[in-house]
């Protein structure tokens, strides 16, 4: 079969592997149908190694069960699934707590660290089946599927970023970040009833899509600026709520600066960075938090899933470009250079 491998930064390939197949009695063998190229797959493509290179790629994906191994209870061959990029028991208790992105199935853990897998491919074999994947009530053709990708990731933890700060309704809130995950936190953010949402972000193709989605004011200035920006439209005070979907250390700065006294930073974009100002200076003083981590996208699926199949929100149009696999280092070339927003894959 055929997968994406990155070799290093910069270095994305499409090469035969050997077939994924069923290793484990709790595993599916899923033959992938759509997938695609996610923000932090820019992570590495900007830092990887030759040493830590070739890493099979992509951790979104959706796709017709092929066969389950003999203990997996809820899936049958035919099947439509979801799969977040988290892999996990749903049963342990963690998951139960709805953090399945700290599982402690010894299984569980990210499709990023399996070794021979990935959601950029023709096929995976999907450990823990019943707890990791969702069925999926549409057929694997559903105009919806760009939107039930969303669920993967994308949807999930800007949905995420919005429930770690405990938005409510008639709150204000500043979004970091007019990727695909800055764009889900304002339609999130709006979801929960949040007033005002300012997005800071300078690509205007972006912040138009995310004014769709119920961005009240748009920032295109960064820095000092930003900051300075964000506090005049909101009396001087900034936000309770700040939802940073960047990772960069920048982006930590400007939420410092646009949080309100009392309110939540919630971080979901993976911090690149250990060390940042947490003290008297930047959150001490004034009580605020700091939220967030690796968004337990299984939670949500089930509750987000029915405004997807009725059509109250769209998230599927972050996906501003689809391709096959031959199509997939174009792909990442094109995200990297914000030629693409997101990209769909069709293996
Ligand atoms: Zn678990």
């Amino acid at each position: 079969m055929r997968a994406t491998l990155m070799y290093r930064a910069g270095d994305v390939r499409v090469e035969n592997v050997p077939d994924s197949r069923i290793e484990n009695p709790t595993d599916a063998l899923v033959r992938i149908t759509a997938s695609c190229i996610c923000g932090s797959d820019l992570h590495p493509y900007h830092s990887m190694t030759a040493d830590e290179g070739p890493a099979r790629m992509g951790h979104e994906l959706i796709g017709v069960v092929e066969e389950v191994g003999t203990e997996v209870a809820t899936l049958k061959r035919g099947d439509l699934v979801v799969s977040p990029f988290a892999i996990s028991d749903n049963a342990c208790e963690y998951c139960r707590e709805n953090l399945q992105t700290s599982c402690s199935h010894h299984e569980a853990g990210f499709w990023d660290g399996l070794q021979n897998e990935g959601g950029q491919a023709e096929a995976v074999r999907v450990p823990l089946a019943d707890g990791t994947l969702v069925k999926l009530p549409v057929a694997p053709d559903s105009a919806l599927i760009p939107s039930l990708l969303t669920l993967a990731d994308v949807l999930g933890t800007g949905y995420h970023a919005a429930k770690a700060a405990g938005v409510l309704p008639g709150q204000d809130v500043t979004v970091i970040g007019d990727g695909a995950v800055g764009l889900m936190a304002v339609l999130s953010a709006k979801r929960l009833g949040a007033e005002r949402i300012v997005l800071m972000g300078r690509h205007t193709d972006r912040t138009d899509l995310g004014r769709e989605f119920g961005a009240t004011d748009v920032v295109a200035e960064r820095g000092e600026e930003g900051i300075a920006r964000v506090r005049e439209l909101t009396g001087g005070q900034g936000t309770y709520a700040v939802l940073e979907a960047v990772g960069h250390m920048p982006a930590y700065e400007q939420a410092v600066g646009v949080v309100r006294p009392g309110g939540v930073i919630s971080r979901v974009g993976v911090p690149q960075y250990e060390e940042a100002p947490i003290g008297f200076a930047s959150l001490f003083r004034h009580n605020i938090r700091l939220a967030g981590g690796p968004a337990p996208v299984r939670a949500y699926i089930e509750e987000l899933l029915p405004d997807i199949l009725d059509g109250t929100i769209e998230p599927g149009k972050v996906f501003d470009t689809t391709t096959d696999l031959d199509g997939v280092p174009a792909g990442y070339r094109d995200m990297d250079e914000r030629k693409s927003l997101k990209v769909l894959i069709k293996p």
